[in-house]
């Protein structure tokens, strides 16, 4: 799998600094945040001709023709009826993930630890994001899933998502079961 690349094409359009290539060579941006769909700020452009202008640049991103002075939209701007983008995408998928393990057995049957085992083995196959799953089969490798039961399961899913916030640079959680369970199952004690 080709690691992610955020360089220029050759030609004389190049592409936004951050849009990351996909592993067939295009744009991919399931792999890239919304902010570096497109190309650098132009700040002389109003909030609502960015917005605008932003939905023309998605659509000429993906023939590979972008224009090079489109203002920046700010992420709270960004239209709804948008395709997710690598962040919205993670932000989904940790939560079914994470509530997922909340609400597994303590005691799983050999059916549902079995089901529990295909669905973590296909993420590293079928996850849009590519570099995402390529990083996520390697580190399943090194950290085999512990599908024995809620708590082993629970601090599996995140010890696995502090991997991807420190790969970040993002703070890591608290893996204490209290912790896990007040963020995605019973929610802050009253
Ligand atoms: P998220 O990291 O999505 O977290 C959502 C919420 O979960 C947080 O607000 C917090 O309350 C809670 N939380 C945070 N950490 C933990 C934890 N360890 N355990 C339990 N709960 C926690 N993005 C990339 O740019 N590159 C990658 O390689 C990449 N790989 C990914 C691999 C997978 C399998 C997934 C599901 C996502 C991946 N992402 C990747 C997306 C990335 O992890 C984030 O989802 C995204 O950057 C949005 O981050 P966020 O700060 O909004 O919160």
């Amino acid at each position: 799998m080709p690691e992610p690349s955020n360089s220029s094409t050759k030609d004389s359009n190049p592409l936004p600094p951050g849009m990351i290539i996909g592993p067939d060579g295009k744009p991919c941006k399931i792999c890239t945040a919304f902010r570096n769909w497109k190309p650098a700020a132009d700040t002389s452009k109003s909030k609502a001709q960015s917005a605008k202008a932003t939905g023309a640049v998605f659509s000429t991103l993906a023939f590979g023709t972008q224009k090079s002075t489109v203002a920046p939209v700010e992420e709270d701007a960004r239209p709804t009826h948008c395709p997710p983008d690598v962040e919205q995408l993670g932000r989904s998928t940790w939560t079914f993930l994470h509530t997922t393990a909340a609400y597994y057995p303590e005691r799983p049957t050999p059916n549902q630890r079995a089901n529990m085992l295909g669905l973590i083995h296909a993420l590293p196959v079928l996850y849009p994001c590519s570099h995402c799953a390529s990083h996520l089969g390697e580190v399943v490798k090194q950290h085999p899933p512990d599908v024995s039961g809620r708590l082993g399961l629970s601090r599996w899913f995140c010890e696995r998502h502090n991997d991807v916030n420190e790969r970040l640079g993002k703070e890591k959680f608290n893996c204490a079961i209290a912790k896990l369970d007040e963020r995605w199952k019973d929610g802050p004690a009253d």
